[in-house]
């Protein structure tokens, strides 16, 4: 370059500069010392440096987003461990991408079914006939795990693995273990469970209108159950049934097919889409007493398989909390508003840490609930307040999640809307807040404020 063109591109140079900004540095710095330093300084280097100006700041890196804020799965052995996120795998491989859509349509995703199979976590706890007879804690994780993604996988599997196959384990005899739970296990066999009636919802324990008459070898069934989740298309139903013999309540195994039961299903559900529920109308519906649960004489039965599937709807309710506080939280660290993430504002925080707060409550409450189950000594009583109190708190985190995503809270893409639906269901089946807090207050004060 001739000098003359160095001249003049030095004053074109100097002509951008701001005289003012120079003026003010040089009340700070040796400007001239500054100049030899930062020229001799590597190119990359003076990149580097140039950058840090500019923004001030590297890119701010988010900590991974983790609801188990107090490392409760510490609490499973390795090998549970190891089946958790076997679990959360195909819960993020299967489910997730299917989940919304699904939900949307009403309908049940059938294909699930073997591959959940191959998780081999059916009947879980259960001794014998297939199952693994592990622990409960890891049951009630595989449940949170299932609902975190998504409620209604979760309700599905619960209905088999705890309400149907539970039935048959906890009342059944030893013939009828050995000719059902095997299958059940492998899912090669849905069940279902039928208590609830249209007219009879919470009084179930006393007031039962579905009947059963002995004629015979055989048992006639009449009358309606309503709310049945997987009996659209399930292999077999548990009804549960008044003798008009003597009062009594027992169950039975109702196979499809079986001449006089019709299963419709209930359209127009607001939650648990995916669940496909149904009214069952028996017309004396006929069952062979090899089909009647030998060992259930009175609701008492009924209720022991009640008190196991009640704690994994807590369970349930937690892994609902979790899904939601994670995509809320996930949610904040990603949207800007006033050119800051929304999770940098403070009251974002204080809802975050309030959702969290409720969460590890809930969380911790339910491990201890399995430990105590595990150890053979759940009341029926923990296990409602479980129930209730994840519940109810699962409705507060899902509402608040949902505030977090703004109008983005109400479309379905962003799931957290499913959440907020489906918490309505968990919080009203497996006994409502009233039927629960009514049985924790007869525990603790010996009174009975049913009716
Ligand atoms: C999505 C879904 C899936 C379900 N799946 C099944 C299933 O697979 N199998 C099955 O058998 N059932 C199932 N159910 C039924 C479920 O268990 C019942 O809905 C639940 O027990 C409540 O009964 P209900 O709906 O008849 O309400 P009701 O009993 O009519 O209660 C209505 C309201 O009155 C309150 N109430 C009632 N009695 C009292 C009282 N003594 N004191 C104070 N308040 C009271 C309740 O708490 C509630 O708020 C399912 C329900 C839903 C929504």
């Amino acid at each position: 370059m001739s000098i003359i063109k160095k001249i003049k591109s030095t004053i074109g140079l100097l002509q951008q500069l701001d005289l003012d900004k120079i003026g003010k540095l040089s009340e700070k710095v040796d400007l001239n010392k500054m100049v030899g330093l930062v020229s001799s300084m590597k190119g990359e280097d003076l990149q580097k440096l140039m950058k840090f100006m500019e923004g001030g700041k590297k890119k701010h890196e988010f900590p991974e987003i983790d609801g188990d804020f107090y490392d409760l799965h510490q609490w499973l052995s390795p090998e549970e461990r190891a089946i958790q996120l076997k679990v959360r795998e195909f819960m993020q491989v299967h489910i997730k991408p299917i989940a919304n859509e699904y939900w949307l349509k009403d309908e049940f995703p059938h294909h699930i079914i073997p591959e959940m199979a191959k998780l081999n976590i059916c009947g879980l706890t259960y001794h014998g006939y297939g199952c693994p007879g592990m622990s409960s804690l890891l049951e009630g994780f595989l449940a949170m795990e299932m609902a975190r993604v998504d409620c209604s996988t979760s309700t599905f599997f619960g209905v088999q693995s705890g309400l149907a196959m539970g039935s048959i384990y906890y009342c059944g005899s030893e013939e009828q273990k050995q000719q059902w739970l095997p299958r059940m296990q492998k899912m090669e066999l849905i069940g279902a469970f039928g208590l609830t009636e249209p007219e009879v919802g919470s009084a179930a324990a006393g007031g039962l209108t579905c009947t059963c008459e002995r004629v015979g070898d055989t048992w006639v069934l009449n009358g309606q159950k309503k709310w049945i989740g997987n009996a659209t298309f399930a292999d077999l139903v548990v009804i549960w049934a008044r003798d008009i013999a003597d009062n009594s309540v027992k169950g039975f195994i109702v196979e499809k097919g079986t001449k006089g039961f019709q299963a419709d299903k209930i359209k127009g559900k607001m939650a648990l889409r995916i669940v496909q529920n149904a009214l069952i109308t028996l017309t004396n519906c006929e069952v062979h007493e090899s089909n009647r649960l030998q060992q259930a004489n009175s609701f008492k039965d009924t209720a022991q398989v009640l008190r196991m599937t009640r704690a994994g709807v807590a369970w349930q309710a937690v892994g609902c909390a979790r899904g939601a506080y994670e995509s809320a939280l996930r949610y904040t660290n990603e949207r800007k508003q006033f050119g800051r993430t929304i999770s940098s504002f403070q009251m974002v925080q204080d809802l975050l840490v309030e959702m969290l707060s409720n969460l590890t409550a809930m969380q911790t409450m339910v491990c201890r609930l399995s430990q105590l189950q595990d150890a053979g000594k759940l009341t029926d009583e923990q296990a409602s307040l479980a129930k209730v109190f994840c519940s109810l708190h699962t409705r507060d985190i899902v509402s608040h999640a949902r505030e977090l995503f703004g109008g983005n809270g109400i479309l379905i893409e962003y799931d957290i809307a499913r959440f907020v639906a489906d918490a309505e269901a968990i919080y009203s089946y497996e006994g409502t807040k009233e039927i629960n807090t009514l049985i924790v207050g007869r525990a603790i004060t010996g009174q009975s404020a049913f009716v």
